[in-house]
């Protein structure tokens, strides 16, 4: 069932599923998954899932997933452009 769920989602979220707080909320709320992975937006954003859990970020997360933190190097950093 998680492969065509996942499918369900990618076209219900076209813009990118797991950068998504509704998505990432569905996928746990309906028992798909019990966790999600964000890796990168994790870099950019290391309280993101507090600012989700508490209401205060917005649904999509910053990071652009444009790779500007790999190769991971010390102090692993966002180099990725500011988005409004
Ligand atoms: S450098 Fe790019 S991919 Fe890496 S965290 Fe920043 S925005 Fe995301």
């Amino acid at each position: 069932m998680g492969d065509v769920y996942e499918i369900a989602l990618v076209k219900k979220y076209p813009d990118c599923t797991r950068r998504l707080f509704t998505a990432n909320h569905e996928i746990i709320a309906t028992g798909v998954a019990d966790f999600v992975a964000l890796s990168r937006p994790l870099i950019r954003q290391p309280e993101l899932p507090n600012l989700w859990l508490t209401g205060a970020g917005k649904n999509t997360a910053e990071c652009i997933s444009c790779n500007g933190c790999l190769p991971l190097t010390e102090p692993l950093t966002c180099r990725g452009k500011k988005v409004a």
